[in-house]
């Protein structure tokens, strides 16, 4: 076995308003600039301004952020999921924890962690993730740094974190300004230690584990969400557990109740900033878009059709209080 050093699968826990979308947006916009070499410009903005245009909304399912390291030009494909930030019913969250490898929790240096981020953070937890924590809003002149770490690690003593989690690396950013650093600054200042978000970046692909990879295992893909296109219809989301997958191949499909058909990939979709595009293939650890199988539901499996494994059906809890 070996690893997908060139790929992390994270998922990103905030309370509404804490800022995710903004350090999406800065960590995208970084990206691309750290790729060409250049200052940070308004390229990726400007293609991001159209797609809003477009109609398709940030952070829809999962965001490609392509980084290349400034220092050594290593390049790395950081895919990010976004998990909604309450208490869902439909399971959405667990389904997007399987996944990830790792999990940034999001929380603004004033208000602190808020209660819908505790049952997000509870399943990250549970799913034995690793997590990266990012003080964000550093800026806010009523920003309590000190106290809002202790009320972090207090809600992790309460989730019955593992001794692994609780020693959390911490990132203090004001992602208004595209800004991060190791280093506390003081209430209410950004950081002067740095003026990019590689400190990020790089505590992001030191603590979040690679995907790993098996030469040679046979296909199995796990749907972990739905989505329409209207060219395409549906489209299954999947990471990819094992083997590869290419885009005209035939697969098996196995369905809920253990039916097994085989169905022919029409499309294989790889998500490229906000953007789904085309890809030949795939593999292990990749998370993908796939088109050609109208009935597909989440949950099932797809696999190579030599060798048609299902994987477990996710489990999802149970409302703790009914919706009458
Ligand atoms: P989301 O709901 O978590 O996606 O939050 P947004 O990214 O939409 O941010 C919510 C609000 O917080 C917006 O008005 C942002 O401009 C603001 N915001 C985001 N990051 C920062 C920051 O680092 N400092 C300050 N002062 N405001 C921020």
């Amino acid at each position: 076995m070996s690893q997908r050093s060139d790929l992390r699968n994270i998922a990103i826990v905030a309370h509404v308003d804490h800022g995710k979308t903004t350090l999406v947006d800065a960590m995208l916009k970084q990206a691309g600039a750290f790729r060409e070499g250049s200052t940070v410009n308004n390229r990726v903005m400007d293609s991001m301004d159209l797609e809003r245009e477009k109609g398709i909304t940030i952070l829809a399912k999962n965001t490609a952020v392509h980084y290349a390291d400034p220092d050594d030009g290593s390049e790395m494909t950081i895919n990010i999921i976004d998990t909604p930030g309450h208490a869902d019913f439909g399971g959405e969250v667990e389904r997007g924890l399987t996944m990830v490898d790792g999990v940034v929790l999001l929380v603004d240096a004033s208000e602190g962690p808020l209660p819908q981020t505790r049952f997000v953070l509870r399943k990250a937890l549970a799913a034995k993730l690793p997590i990266v924590l990012v003080i964000n809003k550093v800026d806010r002149p009523d920003s309590r740094l000190k106290e809002v770490v202790d009320e972090t690690y207090e809600l992790f003593l309460d989730l019955d974190a593992n001794e692994e989690q609780i020693d959390f690396p911490i990132i203090y950013a004001c992602a208004l300004d595209g800004i991060a650093s190791l280093t506390e600054p003081e209430n209410g200042q950004v950081p002067t230690d740095s003026d990019n978000l590689k400190p990020l970046f790089d505590t992001l692909i030191e603590t979040i584990p690679a995907p790993e990879y098996t030469e040679g295992a046979p296909l199995q893909a796990h749907v972990t969400n739905l989505d329409a296109s209207p060219f395409l219809g549906r489209l299954a989301l999947c990471r990819i557990r094992e083997g590869r997958i290419r885009k005209g191949q035939n697969v098996a499909w196995i369905q809920r109740d253990g039916t097994t058909q085989t169905v022919k990939i029409s499309e294989l979709l790889m998500t490229d900033g906000l953007e789904r595009k085309s890809a030949e293939a795939a593999s292990q650890g990749d998370i993908i878009a796939v088109a050609g199988i109208p009935e597909i539901m989440i949950g099932e499996t797809l696999a190579d059709p030599e060798n048609p494994q299902a994987l477990p059906l996710i489990t999802v809890d149970q409302p703790a209080v009914s919706m009458t």
